[in-house]
């Protein structure tokens, strides 16, 4: 039996949006992200289907050690590092590396003695604000390092970019050039894009990239489609009409009756909703496939359905196939009609939404 609610995962476009990764940074090394459940496509499964990358990246200790235990054997980094001895310990154990960003990382490190070496990345706060050394203590935290005896060498050196989505934003030059001409002396490979930089900023790519959202087949641009890059979706979201029915001017649709008929039109309801992870704040008019064609959404999304204006297709019936998102329909339009980021959208795909892993289509 099929589910009325699945999304299906084209993993053989991992590899083709890889190339493209490639392609833009033919120099650098890959890190694939595969935080937050790579995106909500599976952790498992797409380390599984990206076994030629140099690295893998996750943000947390516990993302690391499962692709341990399930027997990955690549480089893995931890983006946000330990935060505590017991975690440091994990690390050390399953051969993880660490990002150390603070002074706090630095003193766990300083009270431990063991045989074994921890391979880490310092970060350098160029602008982000977020996590890593400001360029007035990244040469202390560095030199600390250098010194500290759990510590392997030579380290890595990595900064994130805040705005590199953003083309024409002087921010993204000012990280480069404050990053590279902080750690010039400072030996070890470098690190400083993600997709945004791979694809927008030649002098982001370094040794090292982190590409994430582009594997997955989306743009980190809002000005330019996943297509116009030549990435191809992994993800697409199905469901199917349950209902169709008719109303009438003056009647309104679901909660709150935000939505009032104005003409006379046949309508449809979907098997999807905010507990399958479609965006509550997607508006009136937001585009769904219904049969392959456009056809907007009217009303509120509820939690387990939504509903479409049909009066485009008066024949259509339950059971008809519907798509949110992916193949034909960018989830960057969808994202976009919610006032969201792509990001958000496939990493909210909930747990009630079966994932059918879509066969090899050759030639
Ligand atoms: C999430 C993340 C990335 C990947 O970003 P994308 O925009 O998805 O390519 C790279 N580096 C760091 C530090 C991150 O947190």
């Amino acid at each position: 039996m099929t589910p009325a609610t699945y999304a299906v995962l084209n993993l053989e476009a991992l590899q083709h949006n890889l190339a493209c990764v490639r392609q833009a940074a033919p120099n650098a090394k890959v890190m694939a992200v595969i935080k937050a459940n790579a995106y909500g496509h599976g952790l498992l499964r797409v380390a599984a289907k990206l076994p030629n990358v140099d690295a893998f990246a996750v943000a947390r200790v516990d993302e690391a050690v499962r692709l341990r235990q399930a027997g990955f054997t690549q480089r893995i980094a931890v983006l946000e590092g330990f935060t505590c001895n017991e975690e440091l310990q994990a690390l050390l154990r399953y051969d993880i590396e660490a990002v150390i960003h603070c002074p706090e990382q630095l003193a766990i490190l300083n009270t431990y003695s063991a045989e074994q070496t921890l391979s880490v990345w310092l970060k350098h706060d160029s602008g982000m604000n977020r996590l890593g050394f400001k360029t007035a203590t990244v040469l202390a935290a560095y030199q600390q390092l250098m010194a500290c005896k759990a510590v392997k060498k030579p380290l890595q050196l990595m900064t994130h970019l805040a705005n590199a989505d953003n083309r024409q934003d002087a921010t993204t030059d000012k990280q480069i050039h404050l990053f590279n001409q902080t750690i010039a002396q400072f030996s070890g490979e470098r690190s400083i894009a993600n997709s945004a930089g791979i694809l927008g900023w030649t002098e982001a790519l370094s040794d090292w990239v982190r590409p994430g959202i582009m594997l997955y087949g989306v743009s980190p641009f809002a000005e330019q489609t996943a297509a116009q890059l030549g990435l191809k979706p992994v993800m697409s979201l199905h469901s199917q009409l349950i209902a169709v029915k008719d109303i009438t001017i003056g009647e309104s649709i679901g909660y709150s009756g935000r939505w009032v008929c104005e003409k006379t039109t046949r309508y449809g309801v979907v098997a999807i909703g905010y507990g399958d992870g479609y965006p509550r704040y997607a508006k009136t008019g937001t585009p769904v496939l219904v049969n392959g064609q456009r056809v907007p959404l009217i009303g509120r999304v509820s939690m387990d359905m939504i509903t479409v204006d049909l009066g485009s297709q008066p024949h259509a019936k339950p059971g008809d196939p519907v798509i949110l998102w992916g193949n034909g329909l960018a989830v960057e339009e969808i994202a976009a009609w919610s006032d969201t980021i792509p990001y958000t959208l496939l990493c909210g795909i909930t747990q009630r939404v079966q994932i059918v892993e879509q066969a090899e289509v050759k030639g």
